[in-house]
């Protein structure tokens, strides 16, 4: 791509809440771009975090932390921002007021910008009227041209007011979006829209357009929702003087079965995707393939992988879809396939502490309860579909006691109760001399013994399963023995044979 050697994109999430996974997605392209097409380039791609804070009255204490959390939580670094500082700080919109009305007045005495004087029940009336008439709601442009001496008559008396853009009221504007090609707006639909309000704060539109100046930005990544105020910025980039930067909007991200995606298809955020035990690489890997492909088949991308092949060029206009199951497939494939028992050992970790089956000393190196946890995953890493399901499935391995389990469950179809007592009996007499450690031996000798009782194996190895685990399913019975150990496992054969009086 040319002109990518000189790159610097932003993310400016708003701290109105989670961060959304289309918001994920949209970072991780502009990641992507900045960290690895410009750089693979030999360009000097820079990403930066720009927190946009103006609408006071959507702040939710504690997002915008939460929000550079999940990032670092996915992986991804940045070069500039709120916590990193920078060249083109303060990177938190709240702490730029200035350069804002420096700009509103800057265009106020260009001409392109007015002092709107209007009450907000006079809007109302306005708004009421048109709809009454069937008229797309907007500002009537009451205020623009307004008479000087009533301008300053109403300054004099300290009126509060916003300042409002000059739209051209005819022509029409053009954007060239990177992905979608040319798009064609007619000015006379645009608005004179607020740039500064009253309290002195700018809007979205002048924030983001001085600030993408101000920051250098040289290419706009952002979600397809802002596509509609995308001709209002490049008529503010006009009325400047500014050059427009490139400029590309993401996919949609529809829900499955269409329509926006919502609360109401499950999860949205990328938090609670972490939570629910989702691995960063598996949702990397999921989000990356919203909209890009390497060559349509390819599936499985590493985040080296997606720098040394994420292209812009590849990235789709049609939306895409969000399906739970297939990122779920991801998340398990990277389970059970490509992280390292050692690595998912300690992601699981956190989980199992939450559900106080460990606590922290479960992980000193070279401890026995390590060895023991380590074995736990390994046994279980390919039945385990997400982090959170670890605690369930490997309580029998980490507990000293089983919690209570139904007793039926001890005894196999086509098999009398009395026979799985006298079996398990038999095993209770067995196991002081047994080698748990070799599984060949115990094999062998559990296959013995069924013999002499009469059993077929399985009717020998449900039993044994069931009161070492607490279930009907396991990993390889000898190994799920060995693991469990001799003490605990005299424990509850114990307990399983109290179970028939
Ligand atoms: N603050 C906007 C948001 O929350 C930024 C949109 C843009 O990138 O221009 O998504």
């Amino acid at each position: 791509m040319q002109s990518s050697t000189h790159v610097r994109v932003r993310f400016a999430p708003s701290p109105t809440g989670s961060l959304h996974v289309g918001g994920g997605r949209t970072v991780l392209f502009n990641y992507l771009f900045a960290y690895g097409q410009a750089r693979r380039e030999g360009g000097d791609g820079t990403l930066i975090l720009r927190i946009e804070d103006t609408d006071q009255t959507r702040l939710v204490e504690g997002a915008a932390q939460q929000i550079e959390d999940v990032l670092t939580w996915f992986g991804l670094t940045w070069d500039e921002g709120p916590d990193k500082g920078g060249p083109h700080g303060p990177y938190v919109q709240s702490q730029r007021l200035d350069k804002y009305q420096t700009a509103a007045q800057y265009l106020i005495d260009q001409g392109k910008a007015y002092r709107c004087f209007c009450s907000r029940e006079r809007l109302q009336e306005v708004r009421e009227a048109q709809q009454a008439k069937g008229l797309p709601p907007g500002y009537d442009r009451h205020c623009r041209n307004l008479r000087r001496a009533d301008i300053d008559a109403r300054l004099g008396e300290g009126a509060p007011f916003t300042v409002r853009f000059s739209m051209p009221r005819s022509g029409e504007t053009t954007v060239t979006d990177m992905i979608r090609g040319d798009m064609t707006f007619q000015n006379e639909h645009l608005e004179d829209l607020v740039l500064l309000k009253s309290d002195g704060y700018p809007t979205y539109h002048l924030g983001n357009v001085v600030d993408d100046y101000d920051m250098e930005i040289t290419h706009i990544m952002r979600g397809d929702e802002w596509i509609a105020t995308a001709p209002i910025h490049v008529n503010l980039y006009k009325a400047f003087g500014w050059d427009v930067p490139k400029i590309a909007h993401m996919p949609l991200i529809l829900a499955p079965g269409g329509g926006k995606l919502s609360k109401r298809h499950g999860s949205t955020a990328m938090e609670e995707f972490r939570i629910q035990g989702y691995l960063p690489e598996a949702l990397m890997n999921y989000l990356a393939l919203l909209g890009w492909s390497l060559d349509g088949t390819t599936e499985i991308f590493s985040k080296q992988d997606l720098l040394a092949h994420f292209t812009l060029e590849r990235v789709s206009p049609s939306p895409a879809t969000f399906d739970y199951a297939k990122l779920l497939w991801f998340n398990q494939h990277y389970i059970n396939h490509i992280l390292t028992v050692d690595d998912l050992v300690a992601r699981v970790a956190p989980f199992l502490i939450e559900a106080g089956l460990i606590d922290e000393t479960w992980l000193e190196a070279g401890s026995d309860r390590l060895a023991l946890l380590t074995e736990a995953t390994r046994l279980l890493k390919d039945r385990m579909r997400t982090l959170a399901e670890a605690p369930e499935l490997m309580g029998y391995f980490l507990q000293d006691e089983l919690p209570d389990y139904d007793a039926a469950l001890l005894i196999p179809k086509k098999t009398e109760p009395a026979q799985v007592k006298t079996a398990l009996d038999a095993v209770a007499g067995w196991l002081p001399d047994a080698d748990l450690d070799n599984l060949e031996q115990t094999e062998a000798d559990l296959r013995g013994l069924a013999e002499s009782l009469g059993l077929k194996a399985g009717q020998l190895f449900m039993p044994i399963r069931v009161a070492a685990t607490g279930r009907t399913e396991s990993p390889g019975l000898f190994e799920t023995l060995r693991a469990i150990g001799k003490d605990r496992l005299t424990r509850r054969l114990d307990t399983a044979r109290q179970s028939f009086g």
